[in-house]
């Protein structure tokens, strides 16, 4: 049963059953149209020269005697120029149907193409009743059928080049099912034309007497072959179609040649023919199978090339060409357009709490639900949680929600929402950029919970200009030394000595000026390029120190800060490293300082590198400690150093009497844990004498000093405004309570 099933399957597939994709089919058709130039060509050659061969031959010499130049001219060329004819039309229509394009002069040369049918059918009316009828020489009904078969062709091979040309001047794309109905009426005429001349060449002469008989009789069907095998091999049809158009085609000239009266169809001549018409067949479903080969081989390639890694939607490359495309043709394409930036706002925590095939399923089944409410909208993935929708304005907001009623019924009760940015552009802006619009858009509802859409409006064109400008002139930054650390000093909670600094990065810009982290570091952390200044800070902070170790001045650790997304990056571990052997720096004098927020998420990356630096003997330094969600968690999972407070905690430090005791508890739970403490954002003398009163080991704030350039800092040393520590390398515990 099995076996028959697999017999089944394989004659299903080897005959062409089975529905190819839209892909493949038009690959088929424009094969097919390619194949009808080659043909096309020919047949117009060969033509030419038939009729040049036949005037020297029949017309010159009986001109002089004929009774009428039309019907001479017609009874031996008419059906020759018929077909030269329909042959010009038929290249004229393939060239124009391959091309991207269709001019003003393309469309008229089709309409005139088209339209000659017309005016040919009319001459071959008018050849049979003012002439002779070709077939006059026999009363053969199958003959009288060609012959208005031939009428009936050729009028729907014009009617569909008129057709055609009419429907893809009005909707600007091809028409392929009338291109279809193009091809086969021309192979019928073709095969027709094949028929009349093999059946005229079986028909003379007719005695056996005749000495040309032999010879005549081994051409006689040559031209009835030669355009089946044109029609056969070159324009191939699904196996099955063109199966059964050959036999039929077979059958009929077969019958055609038994009924004629005059000769004699031999048996042996019935076996070749079939075993040719059995041949051909093979050839025809030996083609087929391997065009589809080929196109399928290609569809996957295209596919990879166009379409998302993952989900069955564009990626955007592809989509951006598609628009391009659009709005070089037509230049309002853009008129009432709208790119939406869609971003599934903390997506991460199914791949966290469910895992990657669950966050890869979701993704797919996200996308599927956004076709559904955006259909015939062109929809790519960006990257990760990413889409990019280009919709029309109108009912866009409708859309939106739809989409956002299906998140929230597959979320459950997890944080996650959706985040739309709209833009809509002007005709002639890049596609790029104005993604890069619908996304700046977006990211300014990033944190706002209960906002879904924010559409990009005129006013934000000079903050976009900035946050575009940061991005595209990092490197240039970094090059330049526009890009430094400033430091800010840290001092020993219990005599205000200096016990290190901590490197804050600063962008100095010609024509921005000053920039704060405040500016650039979420701008570079979203565009992943974070990675490439913290390179550049851990690169200063070592020159620097080395510089000042050559010249004999005293230095001081320095903590660097990372973001969670420089673990993704790069690998930080073999960064520092790098920078301390190449500056030849003691690993003490290095700090590494994550946030909170960046550990609560448990990422298998982060935590092996972190745990690679913590044993290769570098400080970690937890900074931000209760600023996030899960500070206890993280202090249970990993072991700092240094346990850095948010300076949030002293922000109503003289008003909100729990303050104190918050502080207190997290120094007792962070001494337990055998962690130290440094507490952040100290301004004033009352909170600095608190934080030395329950045991803070470390501070940092405005009261010792604000992030300044390395040469204050250091000016700041040598007037002994900052005095250096004697126990910069170990806790300063004195004076410990
Ligand atoms: P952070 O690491 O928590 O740095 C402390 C921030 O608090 C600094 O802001 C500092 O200027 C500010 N600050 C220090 N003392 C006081 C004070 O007494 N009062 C007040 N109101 N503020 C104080 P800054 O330099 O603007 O940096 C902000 C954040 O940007 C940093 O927070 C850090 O998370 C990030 N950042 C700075 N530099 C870098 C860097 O090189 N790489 C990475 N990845 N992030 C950096
Ligand atoms: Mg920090
Ligand atoms: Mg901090």
């Amino acid at each position: 049963m099995e076996a028959l099933k697999k017999v089944g399957n394989f004659l299903l597939n080897l005959l062409g059953f089975r529905v190819n994709s839209r892909y493949v089919k038009k690959y088929l058709n424009d094969a097919n149209i390619r194949s009808s130039i080659y043909m096309a060509s020919i047949v117009i050659i060969l033509e030419v020269w038939m009729i040049i061969r036949q005037t020297i031959k029949y017309i010159a010499p009986g001109w002089a005697n004929a009774p009428s130049g039309f019907n001479l001219i017609f009874s031996y060329i008419s059906l020759y120029l018929l077909f030269i004819m329909a042959s010009i039309s038929m290249l004229i229509f393939a060239i124009n149907y391959l091309k991207k394009k269709q001019t003003n002069k393309d469309f008229i040369t089709n309409l005139v193409v088209g339209g000659l049918s017309f005016f040919w059918i009319l001459l071959l009316i008018l050849e049979n009743h003012v002439g002779t009828l070709r077939f006059n020489n026999s009363n053969n009904v199958i003959a009288s059928t060609t012959t208005i078969l031939v009428y009936v062709s050729l009028a729907i091979f014009g009617a569909a080049i008129c057709g055609y040309t009419l429907y893809r001047h009005k909707f600007n794309k091809n028409s392929t099912v009338l291109s279809i109905v193009v091809i086969s009426c021309f192979a019928l005429i073709c095969l027709l034309f094949g028929i009349k001349v093999g059946y005229s060449d079986f028909a003379h002469p007719t005695s056996p007497t005749d000495p040309k008989y032999n010879v005549d009789k081994i051409k006689m069907i040559t031209c009835f072959l030669t355009m089946i095998i044109f029609v056969a091999c070159l324009l191939i049809w699904k196996p099955y179609i063109s199966i059964i158009m050959l036999t039929s085609i077979f059958i009929f000239f077969l019958e055609l040649l038994k009924s004629y009266e005059g000769r004699e169809f031999l048996d042996g001549d019935q076996v070749n023919y079939f075993t040719f018409l059995i041949s051909l067949t093979m050839v025809t479903v030996s083609i087929y199978q391997q065009r589809v080969a080929e196109a399928k081989k290609d569809e996957k390639l295209i596919h990879t090339a166009q379409y998302d890694g993952l989900i069955d939607v564009f990626n955007t490359r592809h989509l951006s060409e598609l628009i391009e495309d659009n709005s070089k043709e037509n230049i309002n394409y853009k008129d009432n357009k709208i790119f939406l930036f869609i971003n599934i706002f903390n997506f991460k925590i199914i791949n966290n709490q469910r895992g990657f095939d669950a966050g890869d399923n979701f993704l797919k089944d996200f996308a599927k639900a956004a076709q559904k409410a955006f259909p015939n909208d062109l929809i790519s993935r960006q990257a990760d949680d990413h889409f990019i929708i280009y919709t029309n304005v109108d009912g866009v907001d409708k859309k939106i929600d739809e989409l956002n009623n299906y998140l929230k019924s597959v979320v459950g009760n997890l944080f996650i929402s959706l985040k739309v940015g709209g833009y809509r552009p002007r005709p002639d802006e890049k596609t790029n950029r104005s993604i890069d619009k619908a996304r700046y858009a977006c990211n300014k509802i990033h944190n706002k919970f209960e906002v879904t859409y924010f559409e990009y409006d005129e006013k934000m064109d000079k903050e976009f200009e900035k946050y575009q400008y940061i991005i595209n002139s990092l490197d240039e930054a970094i090059e330049k030394g526009y890009v430094q650390a400033f430091y800010q000093p840290v001092v020993w909670g219990n005599d205000k000595t200096l016990c290190g600094a901590e490197a804050l990065a600063r962008w100095i810009d010609p024509i921005y000026g000053f920039l704060s982290p405040a500016d650039f570091i979420p701008v570079l952390e979203e565009a992943r390029l974070i990675h490439k200044l913290d390179a550049a800070i851990i690169e200063y902070v070592c020159k620097n120190m080395r510089i000042a170790i050559d010249a004999n001045r005293p230095v001081v650790p320095i903590s660097i800060n990372f973001s969670r997304i420089d673990f993704e990056l790069m690998d930080v571990k073999k960064e520092v490293d790098e920078r301390i052997k190449k500056y030849n720096i003691d690993k003490q004098y290095i700090h590494i300082e994550i946030t909170e927020s960046a550990l609560s998420e448990k990422m298998d990356l982060l935590t092996k590198q972190v745990n690679a630096l913590k044993n290769d003997g570098y400080a970690i330094w937890l900074d931000d400690f209760g600023s996030g969600y899960s500070s206890l968690n993280v202090l249970k999972d990993f072991d700092f150093d240094v346990v850095k407070i948010d300076m949030e905690f002293l922000k109503n430090f003289d008003t909100n009497s729990k303050t104190k005791d918050i502080l207190e508890c997290i120094i007792t739970l962070a001494d337990r844990l055998h962690m130290m403490t440094l507490t952040e954002g100290v301004e004033t003398k009352s909170q600095a004498d608190f934080l030395k009163e329950i045991g803070c080991g470390r501070l940092q704030g405005y009261l010792f000093g604000k992030p300044m350039k390395l040469e204050d800092f250091e000016d700041k040393i040598n007037k002994k405004e900052l005095v250096i520590s004697n126990h910069v390398l170990q806790p300063n515990t004195d004076n410990k309570k």
